[in-house]
């Protein structure tokens, strides 16, 4: 009798575990980022999601501008008095930016900030005209000079070309987290996933067998989506002027700016991009908002492996060729 209990619960112990799928939503980057993914254990699943927690907020420490300690604070601090040492991830990201901001012909530009950090959407605050005029023109991405000088260490080094420039990487930080998690669950194993970090996803593999579906919502009622759409080992961004905004004499000043105006961006309402990884898709739905429905659908349809969906100003919705011939 005990030796077939014993028998029995060795049997039980030898057999695949089932796999259950586990979930934890939480701030981080002054927004709700969500984890969702299979695997076989109940201790796995919480130490993966405590590896995702502090990948993002180590990721914030990093690039947050809000942080005064952190590695982009201090080149906002020093880097137009002296070069400035930084870390590989953070030149790999500032190249990536300003890979975009070419592409782009400088609608992506993390230099927006030399104006943009004088608004405060939280608290209706924007430049006055006196502000915008004197520093627009210190908006240009070409005044951060990137050099890897390779002496007997290698050394990234960054430094600043005008006195009033300053960065922020809003428009590509959040999709560098979300690749940096879905890289950290498939070194774990894990095959079927979600990740998002506000309106920054990405999903492996598939759900429950069948497709992931990933609705973007109605640029003036939240309520409504425009479109739900089946994926699989994509990432799939939103910019939209409805995320961090105010109106003022029916103005709606929001968190997209145009480089060239210092001014809210006000080509677009919402624009989608689905492209092979979340920095891409990031910065693209960033880019093709200010770029707008004509420059930025051309932009998109040269581009390999990126679909678009752009809301424009007036509410109306085109997609890529890509996504018409799939139709
Ligand atoms: P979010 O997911 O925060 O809504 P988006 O991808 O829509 O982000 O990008 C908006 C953010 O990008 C802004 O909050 C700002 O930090 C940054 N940004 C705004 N305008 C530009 C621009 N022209 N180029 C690069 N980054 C920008
Ligand atoms: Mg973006």
């Amino acid at each position: 009798m005990k030796n077939r209990l014993l028998s029995l619960i060795l049997l039980l112990l030898s057999l695949p575990a089932h796999s259950q799928w586990f979930e934890k939503e939480f701030e981080v980057m002054g927004t709700i980022a969500r984890v969702e993914f299979e695997t076989e254990s109940e201790q796995k699943a919480q130490l993966l999601i405590t590896d995702v927690i502090d990948e993002m907020n180590r990721v914030d420490q990093l690039m947050s501008p809000f942080k005064t300690t952190s590695e982009l604070s201090k080149l906002n601090q020093q880097a137009a008095k002296h070069p400035v040492q930084i870390s590989d991830e953070l030149y790999r990201l500032l190249q990536r930016s300003a890979y975009y901001s070419n592409l782009t012909q400088g609608a992506f530009d993390i230099t927006f900030s030399s104006v943009g950090y004088l608004y405060d959407y939280r608290n209706n605050k924007k430049p006055t005209k006196a502000q915008k005029e004197s520093l627009v023109s210190s908006i240009n991405y070409k005044s951060v000079k990137l050099s890897n000088q390779l002496s007997s260490v290698k050394q990234s080094i960054v430094q600043f070309k005008n006195p009033n420039t300053k960065i922020d990487l809003g428009g590509i930080a959040k999709g560098h987290a979300v690749d940096q998690c879905i890289k950290l669950l498939q070194k774990s194993g894990i095959k079927n996933a979600f990740i998002s970090a506000g309106g920054d996803s990405r999903v492996i593999g598939r759900k429950n067998g069948r497709l992931w579906y990933i609705g973007i919502r109605h640029p003036r009622n939240k309520d409504k989506l425009i479109v739900n759409l089946p994926l699989e080992n994509t990432s799939i961004s939103t910019s939209g002027d409805y995320e961090r905004f105010f109106i003022q004499d029916n103005i709606r000043y929001h968190h997209i700016i145009d480089p060239k105006t210092g001014d809210s961006s006000r080509n677009s309402q919402s624009v989608t991009i689905l492209a092979e990884n979340s920095v891409d898709a990031d910065a693209l739905s960033t880019s093709i908002f200010v770029l707008g429905p004509v420059k930025g659908m051309a932009l998109v349809n040269t581009l390999p492996n990126v679909s678009a969906i752009i809301v424009d100003i007036n509410g109306k919705m085109t997609v890529s060729d890509d996504l018409v011939n799939a139709n």
